[in-house]
C-alpha cells in the first residue's frame, strides 16, 4: 500500500500541513509516501491563469521534486485538462499505486471545492483535507451574530483576536521516510515558455526573500509601500499565490524580527487583506460566479469600446502614471499595489468599462494572479464589492501620479517617451508626437461615472 499526498497550490515541503499528516500516516502504516500534482491547462485557460504563473508552477515543481526525493518521496506529474477529469485521473492513480489514503490541503474557491468534493466521492480510500492556506480558515472569523464580516477593519480586529487563541508556528519539514531517491529528471514542459527571471521559483529562494524583507525593508514599509519607484514591498505575492511560502512562515519571520513597528503592523494588515478576500469569496460565492457583490451595480451600462480597452491594456491612455503601471504589468507580470488601484479605478471610473474586463486581463498577465485578491481588489476599486470605496470617490490619475511618483522616476522607467520631461511636466505632458493625448477628460469622466452609479442605487 502507499500513502498519497496531492499537491495543488502549496508547492513546498516546509510548513505544509497535509505533507506532515501524510508522512505521519505513511510512517505509522509502514508504507511509502508518493506525491502527485495534476496539471489543468484547460482550467487555467478558463481561469485566465497567466503563462508566467504557469511557468512559475513548472519551476516550483522541479524544485519540489528534488527536495522530496531527498526525503524518499517520489513526485509524479499527471497531465490533465480541466477539474472535471481530476477525480477519474486521481482514482486511476490511486489504484495503480494501491493507495491507502489521500492527503491534501483545502482550497476555498467554488470550483476547487466542487473538484475536491467530486474527488472525495470518487475515491474508494479515505481523503484527508487539511486547513493550511490561511492563518485563519473561513468560518473562524465571524461577527457576534455568527455572520461573515463585510468590512475589513472589524474583520481584522476579530481575526487578530482569533489568532491569539491559536499557535500559528510553522510546521517542520517531515523527516526522511527512507533512503533518498536518485536525482530525478526534470518534468516535461507543460506550458509555453514565459519569462520568470527574478521571481523566487523554489521555497528556499522564497524564504530568503522573506528573511531579507523582514530584516531590511519591513521597518519602513508603512512609509514606502505606496511609492512604485521604491522597492518598498516584499514582492512575495507570487510565492504566496502558488504556495512556495505560507502565511504562517511570513508571520513567524515578521515576529522574529520585530516585536512592534508601524511597518510590521502595516505588513501584517496586508496579509490579513489576503485572508479577508479569501473569506469573502468563500462566504459569498456569487463573486466567484462573475457577479458583483453589490447586485445593483450589475445594472450599470458599461462602455464596451474595444479601442478604449486596448489603449488601457497597452498603456496608451495619455495618463502617464496609468500607462506606466499598465506597461509594468505587461513587461514584468507584476504591478505595484498603488498602481493596481490607480489603473483599476481609471478603467472603471474614467473609461466606464466593466471591471470584469480588467479583472480578467490582470489575471492573464499577473505572475501573482489569485482569484480572491484580484476580484477583491477590482470590486474595491470599482465600488461594487464588500468593503468598497464609495462610488463618488474617484481617483484623479494626475494627482495620484504627482503624489506617489513625485519626481516621475517610475514613469520615466516604463514610459521612456517621457523621460526627458521635468518632474512637473511628466504628469501632464505637453503634446508630443510619440505619446498620446489623454483619451478622456478626467473631470467629465468622473461626473459621468458618478451619474452611472447614482442611477442604479
Ligand atoms: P506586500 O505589500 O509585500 O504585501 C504582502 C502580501 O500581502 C502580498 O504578497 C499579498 O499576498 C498580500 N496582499 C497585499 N495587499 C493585498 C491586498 N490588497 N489584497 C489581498 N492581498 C494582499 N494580490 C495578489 O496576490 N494577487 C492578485 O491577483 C491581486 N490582484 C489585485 C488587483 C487589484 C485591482 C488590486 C487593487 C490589488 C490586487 N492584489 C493582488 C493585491 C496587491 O496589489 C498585491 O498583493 C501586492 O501588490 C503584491 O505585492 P507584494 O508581494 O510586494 O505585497
Amino acid at each position: 500500500m502507499t500513502t498519497l499526498i496531492w499537491f495543488r497550490n502549496d508547492l513546498r515541503s516546509l510548513d505544509n500541513t497535509a505533507l506532515v499528516h501524510a508522512a505521519r500516516h505513511a510512517r505509522e502504516h509502514n508504507e511509502p509516501l508518493r506525491a502527485v500534482f495534476i496539471t489543468t491547462p484547460g482550467q487555467w485557460q478558463q481561469h485566465h491563469t497567466s503563462l508566467r504563473q504557469q511557468n512559475l508552477i513548472a519551476a516550483a515543481l522541479n524544485a519540489l521534486q528534488e527536495t522530496l526525493a531527498k526525503l524518499g518521496i517520489a513526485l509524479d506529474v499527471i497531465n490533465g485538462d480541466t477539474f472535471n477529469e481530476v477525480p477519474d485521473q486521481l482514482g486511476l492513480y490511486a489504484k495503480k499505486h494501491a493507495a491507502s489514503a489521500l492527503f491534501a490541503n483545502r482550497e476555498y474557491l467554488l470550483n476547487e471545492i466542487r473538484r475536491d468534493e467530486a474527488v472525495d466521492a470518487a475515491l474508494e480510500i479515505p481523503c484527508h483535507w487539511h486547513h493550511d492556506r490561511l492563518l485563519m480558515e473561513p468560518g473562524t472569523v465571524l461577527n457576534g451574530s455568527g455572520e461573515p464580516y463585510k468590512v475589513f477593519t472589524p474583520f481584522a480586529k476579530a481575526w487578530k483576536a482569533a489568532l491569539a487563541e491559536r499557535d500559528p508556528s510553522p510546521l517542520r519539514r517531515p523527516r526522511a521516510l527512507g533512503d533518498a531517491l536518485p536525482s530525478p529528471r526534470p518534468f516535461k514542459r507543460f506550458c509555453e515558455r514565459a519569462d520568470i527571471d527574478g521571481w523566487p521559483a523554489d521555497e528556499d529562494a522564497a524564504l530568503k526573500q522573506l528573511r531579507s524583507f523582514c530584516s531590511e525593508t519591513v521597518e519602513d514599509y508603512a512609509k514606502q509601500r505606496d511609492f512604485p519607484a521604491v522597492a518598498g514591498t516584499s514582492r512575495l505575492s507570487a510565492a504566496l499565490a502558488i504556495g512556495l511560502l505560507s502565511p504562517r512562515q511570513c508571520l513567524a519571520r515578521l515576529r522574529a524580527e520585530h516585536t512592534r513597528s508601524d511597518g510590521a503592523d502595516t505588513w501584517l494588515n496586508e496579509l490579513i487583506w489576503r485572508e479577508f478576500y479569501q473569506h469573502v469569496a468563500y462566504h459569498f460565492p456569487r463573486v466567484v460566479k462573475g457577479k458583483a457583490y453589490k447586485p445593483e451595480t450589475d445594472n450599470i451600462r458599461w462602455n464596451t469600446s474595444k479601442q478604449d480597452f486596448e489603449a488601457w491594456c497597452e498603456g496608451k491612455t495619455g495618463f502617464p502614471i496609468v500607462d506606466a503601471g499598465m506597461r509594468q504589468l505587461k513587461q514584468t507580470g507584476w504591478m505595484h499595489n498603488r498602481l493596481r488601484m490607480i489603473t483599476a479605478s481609471f478603467l472603471v471610473k474614467d473609461l466606464h468599462i466593466d471591471w470584469r474586463w480588467g479583472e480578467q486581463y490582470f489575471m492573464s498577465q499577473l505572475i501573482d494572479g489569485e482569484f480572491a485578491a484580484n476580484n477583491g481588489g477590482w470590486q474595491w476599486a470599482a465600488s461594487t464589492g464588500t468593503d468598497a470605496a464609495p462610488y463618488f470617490r474617484v481617483f484623479n490619475p494626475t494627482t495620484q501620479g504627482q503624489r506617489f511618483d513625485p519626481n516621475g522616476h517610475f514613469i520615466r522607467e516604463f514610459v521612456p517617451e517621457l523621460a526627458e520631461l521635468n518632474s512637473r511636466q511628466i504628469h501632464q505632458p505637453p503634446s508630443q508626437e510619440n505619446y498620446p493625448t489623454p483619451i478622456v477628460d478626467h473631470k467629465q469622466a468622473r461626473e459621468h461615472a458618478i451619474a452611472m452609479f447614482k442611477a442604479v442605487q
